[in-house]
């Protein structure tokens, strides 16, 4: 499989170069050329397959001649092996038609692990072929960076230094990061807001004097591997559910637009899906560019939901590409203007393209608040603040009533002990697997908002390429 960068100039990779590489070189994302599909008879085939299989399965035409059909399945065994569930990403039914979809049940407890247990495996096994490095810079809002580093913690070949804006993630989150002790992990804390944080990574893709010295990688959602291994669970919920021959449609509670990103790619390759519903908090510009056509960037208001904290999400390019004509010099002229000025108008094509797939739903935090209240008291089920807003969105739908909605739960309640106690009264608690998280020693270092600061701090503690 060829991947191709929604900037129309940068190199073509094969799947081994899009999982090492960040940003394309022209300043876009890479997709594939074209999109796999499977017929209804193979996605009927896929009824009771055990998750790894069906990843295997799904990925495949992904990963080309990148990877054997062994080591892909391998890989996948061992990755969703971690999961404290059999099912991996098991679905819980709240009524008649709202379904939840538990993708928390991975060692740190948010979805971030199904993409990320993957990419630690896929990383330390091509490094070892190519005998390189890799310095994974990342920026985080919470669980990325949490899951990034159990993924990569110990491994061959890689380093990781993962930015994170200081007091503003919640304590489970920080602990998650700064207590695990591995060589080749480095927590930064940095003064600034998680766009600032973000906007240093950026720079330092695209700063001479590190990437001629090391290979600077990302496990952000601009890394292709990661939006791959999320289409998996929306087969996976879908078929349980009686796909192929029943519609199913989801609700996303959306950040940096991957996730949801990824149930688009599943219902290119034929998954029947009825809609995508873009979920957002108050920190609305998907809401508003989605039901509008504005895309324009706000300050970034904090929540109780802070993994959905995001003015600009980045994978909505990959979108914005896809369904515009796939023009890659004209998108290239439309996200540099955006870039300038921080808005711009999504042409007719891209509203039209959009609108056969996706709706939206903004919830405020009382909005929220009485989504985690009404899964609790009328289906016996605790929900996190980004599940309730999901929730929240799927509860709005006018969708026909016969399709059921399955709402993403994106982390395990005990993430965001705080929110959820307000809102149930009652605390819910961490699961045994991280329980010791407050007994175990932290450490991370404090830098100024400043990036050459942590420039040098990366310099100084990376390893060359090779
Ligand atoms: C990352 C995250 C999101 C947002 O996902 P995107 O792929 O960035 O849209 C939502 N909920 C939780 C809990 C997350 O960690």
């Amino acid at each position: 499989m060829d991947y191709i960068s929604t900037r129309g100039s940068a190199p073509t990779l094969d799947f081994e170069g899009v999982t090492l590489a960040g940003l394309a070189s022209d300043g876009g994302l890479y997709l594939p050329a074209e999109w796999p599909s499977f017929s209804r008879e193979e996605i009927a085939a896929m009824a009771g397959l055990p998750y790894h299989e069906l990843a295997a399965r799904i990925m495949t035409p992904f990963v080309g001649d990148s990877l054997t059909q062994d080591e892909l399945l391998d890989l996948c065994r061992q990755a969703y092996g971690r999961f404290a569930h059999d099912a991996v990403t098991p679905l819980a039914q709240l009524d008649e038609r709202n379904w939840l979809l538990e993708l928390f049940h991975g060692p740190t407890l948010a979805f971030k692990d199904v993409a990320l247990q993957l990419l630690g495996l896929l990383f330390e096994t091509f490094l070892t072929r190519r005998k390189s490095n890799l310095t994974i810079v990342g920026a985080t809002s919470g669980d990325t960076g949490s899951a990034a580093i159990d993924a990569v913690a110990g491994r061959e070949g890689v380093d990781i230094f993962m930015l994170h804006p200081n007091g503003r993630v919640s304590d489970v989150q920080r602990r998650q990061m700064t207590t695990v002790r591995a060589p080749n992990v480095y927590n930064i804390a940095i003064d600034g807001s998680f766009d600032d944080a973000q906007a240093m990574v950026k720079r330092m893709f695209a700063d001479e004097s590190m990437t001629s010295r090391f290979n600077i990688g990302a496990v952000n959602s601009i890394n292709w591997a990661r939006l791959m291994a999320q289409v998996v669970y929306y087969f996976a919920s879908a078929v349980q559910l009686g796909a192929p021959h029943r519609q199913v449609a989801f609700s996303v509670p959306t950040g940096n637009f991957g996730d949801v990103f990824a149930g688009y790619v599943a219902a290119r390759m034929g998954l029947p899906i009825a809609q995508l519903i873009v979920a957002t908090n108050v920190n609305d510009i998907l809401h508003r560019a989605l039901s509008s056509g504005d895309y324009s960037t706000g300050n970034v208001t904090p929540t109780a939901a802070p993994s959905m904290d995001i003015q600009v999400s980045s994978n909505f390019e990959r979108l914005l590409f896809d369904v515009g004509g796939r023009d890659g010099l004209a998108l290239a002229e439309q996200m540099h203007a955006f870039e300038a000025t921080k808005a711009m108008q999504l042409t007719n094509a891209q509203r039209e393209g959009a609108s056969g797939l996706f709706t939206s739903a903004r919830a405020d935090a009382d909005d929220m608040a009485r989504a985690i209240r009404w899964a609790h008291e009328h289906a016996a089920q605790t929900i996190d603040p980004h599940t309730a807003i999901g929730l929240h969105a799927a509860q709005q739908s006018d969708l026909d009533p016969a399709i059921p909605i399955v709402t993403l739960a994106t982390a395990h309640p005990a993430k965001f002990r705080d929110a959820v106690e307000r809102a149930t009264g009652s605390r819910p608690v961490l699961p045994s697997r991280i329980g010791d998280l407050f007994a175990r020693e932290e450490a991370y270092t404090e830098l100024s908002g400043d990036y050459n600061a942590v420039r040098d701090f990366v310099s100084e503690h990376a390893s060359p390429a090779a």
